[in-house]
């Protein structure tokens, strides 16, 4: 059976391989078919998919949108949308600037409890990327000492509610969806009971999103996912008639718990996933 990992990260945002480097371990680790899903930018794709080509594996180009609902962090995967379509352009452009500006409001308020960190040091670990983050600070705090790695980061300095968390710009879920179908492309929400978004991803939520958008698919298997929640979700999507998706969200070695190919998606999915590719808002 085809392994399918639909969730991956680059340098193209805030993984730690280049996407020639992510498709070739993804091929030594026998996975079939990979989407390069990068924070709000489509960078990766070129060198993913000339990558891919050459080892032979299916490469779908996609892209996680970070979004709020009710001050909520969603994310959104959207696939093989046209990147090129303005507005989503435009908007992903503005949601990368918002990201990068806070940068310095982050390393100030680290800085004001203690914590010893330089813009200069987040920057240094954010080569290829047009969308610095707080992974990128997180990576800063790691090279430093400060931290072991990238999850302590985030526990003790860099999550919702912690000193170094700084909002940022975000679209909501609806209008990022409505941005991705009129650019041809296909949205999933990703890990829709992941750390804070499971406070208003419920059923309810998910079937407007559904029927006021067009929302096609949930990202059910994911590492952030008990094993109860996976069947209650399988559960809502197969309510909502929902494709169903399964992936590693893989960013490195530096977020533990995410080896590429952890969880995969079913081939029947995948192709009614790719089988709504290019179906235009209202087609
Ligand atoms: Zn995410
Ligand atoms: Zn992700």
């Amino acid at each position: 059976m085809k392994r399918i990992d639909l969730h991956i990260h680059s340098r193209a945002s805030d993984g730690q391989l280049t996407p020639a480097a992510v498709v070739n371990a993804a091929a030594a680790g026998r996975l079939d078919v990979i989407a390069l899903t990068d924070h709000d930018t489509a960078d990766g794709w070129v060198d993913g998919r000339r990558a891919a080509e050459e080892l032979g594996i299916g490469f779908v180009p996609g892209l996680e949108i970070s979004c709020k609902l009710n001050g909520i962090s969603v994310h959104l995967l959207g696939y093989l949308p046209d990147p090129t379509y303005a507005p989503l352009a435009n908007d992903l452009q503005v949601v990368r600037e918002g990201r990068t500006d806070r940068i310095p409001t982050i390393v100030a308020r680290l800085n004001s409890i203690g914590v010893p960190v330089t813009v200069d040091e987040v920057l240094a670990q954010a080569t290829g990327t047009p969308s610095v983050g707080r992974p990128h600070v997180a990576d800063a705090l790691v090279a430093n000492g400060t931290v072991a790695n990238r999850s302590e980061a985030f526990d003790r300095f860099l999550a919702d509610g912690r000193a170094g968390h700084v909002p940022h710009y975000a679209l909501e879920p609806g209008q990022a969806i409505d941005l991705v179908r009129e650019a041809g492309g296909v949205p999933v929400i990703a890990h829709p009971w992941g750390r804070s978004s499971y406070k208003v991803m419920t059923e309810e939520t998910l079937g407007r999103l559904v029927q006021d958008h067009g929302l096609a698919g949930i990202e059910v298997d994911h590492q952030d996912h008990s094993t109860a929640d996976r069947a209650e979700l399988r559960g809502i999507a197969a309510d909502l008639d929902l494709v169903v998706t399964g992936s590693s969200d893989h960013h490195g070695l530096g977020k533990v718990d995410h080896d590429l190919g952890v969880n995969t998606t079913d081939p029947e999915h995948y192709e009614r996933l790719l089988a709504l590719a290019g179906d235009p808002l209202g087609g």
